[in-house]
């Protein structure tokens, strides 16, 4: 097998079972491995530390399957350790849960692969070399899982690039799908567009906090920024929110949301959707001295690394400003920010600032994350993405 050679002292992170190599750690690499690869990973002294798929062209130069000298790193592998992503979600997920999150990439042993239940059909997301070598396997695994009829491509993320791959999307297995596969939640029916929507279709980390919005929402009067496909607001409204007001700026977005609505039976004369730039329409509907006493902020990611960090900083800010100048005294914040180079203490901290300058004192009731079919590896808290705060002002 093609090896790599770490530097002296580079092992370390490799021991604490992260599952990254990068470029700067490897000293050599033996017999010229191609893109997703596997290589043996070796210490300075020559070592076995790890089994990794190889990324010629990314700085993330390995990523590790297994830490492990006597696995054997095939198709069988991958599929075992789907099966076991799989078992975990049947015991954590609420029943009768049609739309799910199967495999979440490094947090499940596949780094670079994610794998999402619509119904019968499966959403693959491919984003390293080495998840692009195992695609047939990925695929024949999760029809093997039952229930798939069949598999989709969406590997046409932008960090495809850094690896040196092209996008790519398309049907895996079975026929195209509809552009809309209807999937439940809780009260609501939500029709996923798989080929066009945003991630694999639907914000699936978000179920459990629209469960607890659905919970706190009853005769409430809602705001839902940043609506989408109008999750939050569907949530709401099926808890009993007396009026909810949805923002998002894509048109086609709240087209779908509107859809969602008639679909999920919910009474359409109790919504307001507003097509615009959150940024200025929060000032707006503040100016005009319009208030709710519940507000969702859920911008998409503002900092997807952290050189994007102090830009990203004052627009959290700014929209965190005007939803706490927007609530009425006892009103509730729902804020999430899902970017990765915004850890938790530093949102709190935004938050805390926004609070200071909106003239309002806040109080956490609750810290929230995503649901649990979106787990952390303790090994790789670069997994932690989406952070929320329930504030009451
Ligand atoms: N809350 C949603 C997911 C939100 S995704 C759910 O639970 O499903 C982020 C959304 O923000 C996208 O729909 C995108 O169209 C919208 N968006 C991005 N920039 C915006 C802006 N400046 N103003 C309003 N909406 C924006």
């Amino acid at each position: 097998m093609k090896s790599i050679v770490l530097k002296a002292g580079r092992e370390k992170s490799v021991l604490r079972r992260h599952p990254w190599l990068f470029s700067g750690a490897i000293e050599r690499v033996l017999g010229e491995p191609a893109g997703g690869e596997t290589v043996r990973v070796a210490s300075a002294r020559g070592e076995f530390l790890a089994y990794a798929a190889y990324s010629p062209q990314s700085q993330i130069r390995a990523r590790i399957w297994s830490f492990d000298a006597a696995a054997t790193i095939d198709a069988s592998f991958m599929a075992a350790a789907l099966r076991k992503a799989a078992a975990v979600r049947a015991r954590m997920l609420p029943p009768a849960t049609e739309a799910w999150r199967v495999v979440h990439g490094e947090s499940d042993g596949l780094p670079g692969v994610v794998i999402d239940r619509y119904a019968d059909t499966a959403v693959m997301q491919l984003s390293s070399a080495g998840a692009e070598r195992w695609r047939e396997a990925y695929a024949q695994a999760a029809v093997a899982l039952g229930n798939v009829r069949r598999v989709y491509e969406r590997s046409d993320l932008e960090v495809r690039r850094l690896e040196g791959l092209a996008a790519r999307v398309g049907p895996v297995i079975g026929d195209e799908p509809a552009d809309a596969i209807s999937v439940r939640e809780a009260a609501a029916h939500f029709l996923v567009d798989v080929r066009h929507g945003q991630k694999t279709g639907f914000f699936l980390d978000q179920r459990d906090n629209r469960a607890k919005v659905c919970r706190a929402a009853r005769d409430r009067e809602v705001l839902d920024v940043f609506s989408y496909t109008g999750g939050f607001a569907l949530a709401a409204l099926s808890g009993g929110a007396s009026h909810v007001t949805a923002i998002d700026s894509a048109a086609d977005a709240l087209a779908a949301a509107h859809a969602n609505l008639i679909a999920s039976g919910l009474d359409a004369s109790r919504i307001t959707w507003i097509e615009a730039d959150a940024f200025g329409e929060l000032r707006r509907l503040c100016d005009r001295g319009q208030r709710f006493d519940l507000i969702v902020l859920d911008p998409p990611k503002f900092a997807p690394t952290e050189k994007h960090v102090a830009r990203a900083a004052r627009a959290y800010k700014d929209v965190n400003l005007w939803a706490l100048r927007l609530l009425r005294p006892g009103g509730m914040l729902y804020t999430f920010s899902c970017s990765g180079g915004v850890d938790a203490a530093l949102f709190q901290s935004i938050v805390a600032g926004a609070a200071l300058d909106a003239g309002v004192n806040g109080r956490i009731i609750e810290r929230l994350g995503a649901a649990a079919d979106h787990p952390i590896a303790l090994n790789f808290p670069e997994g932690e993405y989406l952070k929320g705060l329930v504030v009451q002002v």
